[in-house]
């Protein structure tokens, strides 16, 4: 810990206590009782950063400053603690700078796959324990921003297409963050759909769109986890900066979700002193060109009223004590990596979804005499994804023979061989390893092999989206050649969201393992063998190319970068604002196949195992919004399936489309069969009623549709409101 931490806590130690002390006071007394004390300056010093801190070289580096994405100066003497936020999406950021560990965790997407919202909880309790081990006292992670876009460089950030498991998984990761005393956040605020573009965009939906797709998703993991911060995004939306934004802050954030912590923008995100402040961004990052002395001027002109820079401080402050960071401040510690990575793995095992099982090539035999493994340096390890969501890598990155460190747009490999992991499974197998660079090569190391491994990946990273939903570097042409090499091929994908697969009909078997994390390798071999079954269901609607898309292709996105790889704001040539126009509404992923009839490659929620499930004996219950039905194991393992609901609206909505109104994971021994009741969420039975201003829910005949995806319905039935 820095001296000047040190320093800071013994003040705060030393100092008489302090009535907002009780801890028998609700936070917002508390906050009350600490804001009648602040001097003006003191006021403002809470509604900014203080500028770029370690992330731009030469920016200044406070005292206090624990070296993350930001920081706010703390009140001392009243006892009040800087802001130390670090950017957490997947694990800690930036830990290597001052050699500390971080564990990686799997993509957000990838844990999305697991439909599990304890492994959502448990994958926030992981970054807040980390984080406060470290000293931070504030996230920064909990994207919820929907796959409107499956080329987004940010999806792997996110958590999916569908506005409930989107909004539960990520409700329940930023709950898991607050379960360790540190505040947590939900990102980004709104629309930030698309990385091309993302800082001169203008999102134009209808409200009515808005409401029932991307804000739904906030609305559930608002209302969920109860975030200390909530970060406005770059872009605009229907005409204004989502910073400046009254309706997306003020009048649906903070008057319709209730929300009563504070909106921080994102990094330069603001973009103006009256506006932003009237239409109720609180806090500007990461720097002061307009919440500081300008907003002192407007302030003192009458321009924004004395009480709604009081608000803004009230609302940071209500957070830090409702969080526990005032009582309980982060205690520096060695954290216990172990426990991290045991706590990855877990994840990437329910996450992985085995796409693909012809003539049950899996689970392999630990008989099996020889694999040939290829591609994504498989020898040494796994994919992560990058930008402000990159985690360090022990030891450094782990393809790179000179061990460099993390860079910006540059692809980190974590040390979790599945060459290594793949071996301890088949001791006596003869492994080898190509690195798939010559395809002709790859296919003669196939050939001689009893199986092929191919690993294909799609780096992605913040700040650019990929062009194509194709696999990038012609490992489509590897795969083709590896597979017709060898017909007991099987693709393993580390991908930022959905690609196309042209080689599809080939290859005998198909896992996608997102970026997988520290325990990946582990987590992989596992299913690979079949000492875990697989049971991860897709979060996306995986299409078969980009021409069936609502957006065939990216808006903005600069002819010349349409290589594999395009690239976003600063680095492209794009310089003039533009719209992006939502014209398919709430039909996007799977409502959008679904209601213009295409058949993607895989459809959402999605997912094989390696035993069988029968579902019977629907019963529903209109009054108490639930179905109740029967699941059983058919087949002779054990295993979870993860069974989902989807209801029509009645014919008055007018829709032509599902929606998913609630699920359940299910573990069933082999021959086991449970009788499970879900209850289906209002919000998703409900139509926004932009007259009104609110949402309701249709009379009529509801279509209720139970299995085990969104495109297979075993049981289905009509329930009448
Ligand atoms: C990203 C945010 C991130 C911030 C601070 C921005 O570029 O969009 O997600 O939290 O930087 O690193």
């Amino acid at each position: 810990m820095p001296s000047a931490m040190f320093a800071q806590r013994a003040r705060a130690a030393a100092a008489p206590p302090a009535p907002w002390m009780n801890q028998g006071l609700s936070p917002d007394q508390r906050a009350d009782l600490v804001l009648a004390q602040m001097t003006q300056d003191e006021k403002l010093q809470m509604v900014h950063g203080i500028g770029w801190g370690v992330l731009r070289a030469g920016a200044p580096v406070p005292p206090g400053d624990n070296g993350g994405a930001g920081y706010v100066e703390g009140i001392s003497r009243l006892g009040i603690p800087g802001i130390n936020l670090a950017d957490s999406a997947v694990g800690v950021r930036m830990a290597a700078l001052h050699g500390r560990y971080a564990t990686l965790l799997p993509s957000t997407l990838g844990a999305a796959a697991s439909w599990d919202p304890e492994a959502a909880f448990l994958y926030g309790s992981v970054i807040g324990r980390e984080l406060r081990a470290q000293g931070y006292n504030m996230s920064i992670g909990g994207g919820v921003d929907l796959t409107r876009e499956p080329r987004n460089g940010r999806n792997f950030e996110y958590a999916g297409e569908d506005p409930l498991l989107a909004g539960r998984m990520t409700g329940n990761l930023a709950k898991g963050v607050a379960s360790q005393q540190v505040m947590n956040d939900i990102k980004h605020y709104a629309f930030n759909d698309q990385e091309t573009g993302r800082n001169i965009l203008n999102v134009v939906e209808d409200k009515k769109s808005m409401r029932e797709s991307d804000l739904l998703a906030f609305e559930i993991a608002i209302g969920i986890s109860q975030p200390a911060g909530v970060m406005c995004s770059y872009n605009k939306v229907n005409g204004d900066w989502a910073c400046e934004n009254d309706y997306l802050l003020n009048q649906v954030l903070k008057k319709d979700f209730g929300f009563k912590g504070f909106v921080l923008s994102d990094w330069e995100g603001t973009h103006s002193t009256v506006k932003a402040a009237l239409a109720g961004l609180d806090q500007e990052q990461p720097g002061i060109v307009y919440f500081g002395d300008a907003l002192k001027g407007a302030i003192s002109d009458g321009q924004v009223p004395q009480s709604r820079l009081d608000d803004m401080v009230h609302r940071v402050l209500r957070s830090m004590f409702a969080s526990g960071i005032v009582d309980h401040p982060p205690v520096p510690a060695v954290l216990d990596p172990f426990r991290g990575r045991d706590d990855a793995q877990h994840i990437a095992e329910e996450s992985i979804v085995l796409l693909k099982n012809a003539d049950r090539i899996l689970p392999l035999a630990p008989s099996v005499r020889s694999i040939a493994l290829i591609g994504s340096h498989a020898d040494v390890g796994v994919l992560s994804g990058g930008g402000s969501a990159q985690v360090d890598a022990p030891g450094g990155n782990a393809a790179d023979p000179r061990h460099s460190g993390t860079q910006w747009g540059r692809p980190v490999y974590f040390p979790s061989s599945p060459m290594k992991s793949i071996q301890t499974h088949a001791p006596h197998a003869k492994l080898t390893y190509n690195d798939g660079t010559e395809p002709q090569a790859a296919a003669a190391a196939a050939k001689s092999a009893d199986i092929a491994i191919v690993f294909v990946n799609q780096y992605m990273s913040e700040g650019r989206d990929a062009a194509t939903l194709s696999l990038p570097d012609g490992q489509d042409a590897l795969v083709d050649a590896v597979a017709a090499a060898n017909p007991h091929t099987i693709v393993v994908l580390e991908t930022g969201g959905p690609v196309s697969m042209p080689w599809q009909s080939s290859a005998k078997g198909i896992l996608e393992a997102w970026y997988p994390g520290i325990g990946g390798a582990q987590a992989l071999a596992n299913l690979l063998f079949g000492d875990v079954n697989p049971s991860g269901k897709l979060p996306v609607t995986f299409a078969k190319s980009e021409a069936d898309l609502p957006h065939p292709q990216i808006a903005g996105l600069a002819p010349q970068s349409r290589g594999t790889v395009g690239t976003a704001d600063g680095a492209s040539a794009i310089r003039k604002t533009f719209d992006v126009n939502y014209t398919e509404g709430v039909r996007f992923g799977y409502k959008w196949f679904d209601s213009e009839k295409k058949e993607p490659l895989f459809p959402f929620g999605f997912g094989l195992s390696y035993t069988t499930f029968a579902y019977s004996a629907l019963k529903t219950d209109a009054a108490g919004k639930s179905v109740t039905f029967t699941v059983k194991n058919t087949g002779t393992r054990a295993g979870d399936e993860i069974a989902q609901v989807y209801v029509e609206l009645p014919s008055t909505a007018g829709e032509n489309f599902k929606r998913l109104a609630g699920w359940q994971r299910i573990p069933l021994a082999a021959g086991e069969s449970r009788s499970v009741t879900i209850a289906l969420d209002p919000l998703t039975m409900s139509v926004f009623d932009t007259a009104k201003d609110g949402w309701t829910m249709p009379k009529g005949s509801f279509r209720v549709l139970v299995g085990p995806s969104s495109r297979e319905a075993p049981l289905a039935a009509t329930m009448v409101e």
